[in-house]
């Protein structure tokens, strides 16, 4: 199995660590009312998801 040669520097893991919060992660505007809503998620706002009205549709 392979093992880690030395352990990582705590510089080495902040430096690492700074690209983490580079952008909001899977957040983006949705297309039809423009709130941001997670990815492959229905929007909360209008229940709008791939083009349809998902909440209407089911209730
Ligand atoms: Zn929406």
């Amino acid at each position: 199995m392979a093992v880690p040669a030395r352990r990582t520097s705590k510089a080495k893991k902040a430096k690492r660590r700074t690209h983490y919060k580079l952008s909001a992660p899977g957040l983006t505007p949705c297309p039809n009312c423009g709130e941001m809503k997670k990815n492959h998620h229905v929007c909360p706002e209008c229940g709008y998801y791939d083009g349809k009205d998902v909440m209407n549709a089911e209730a």
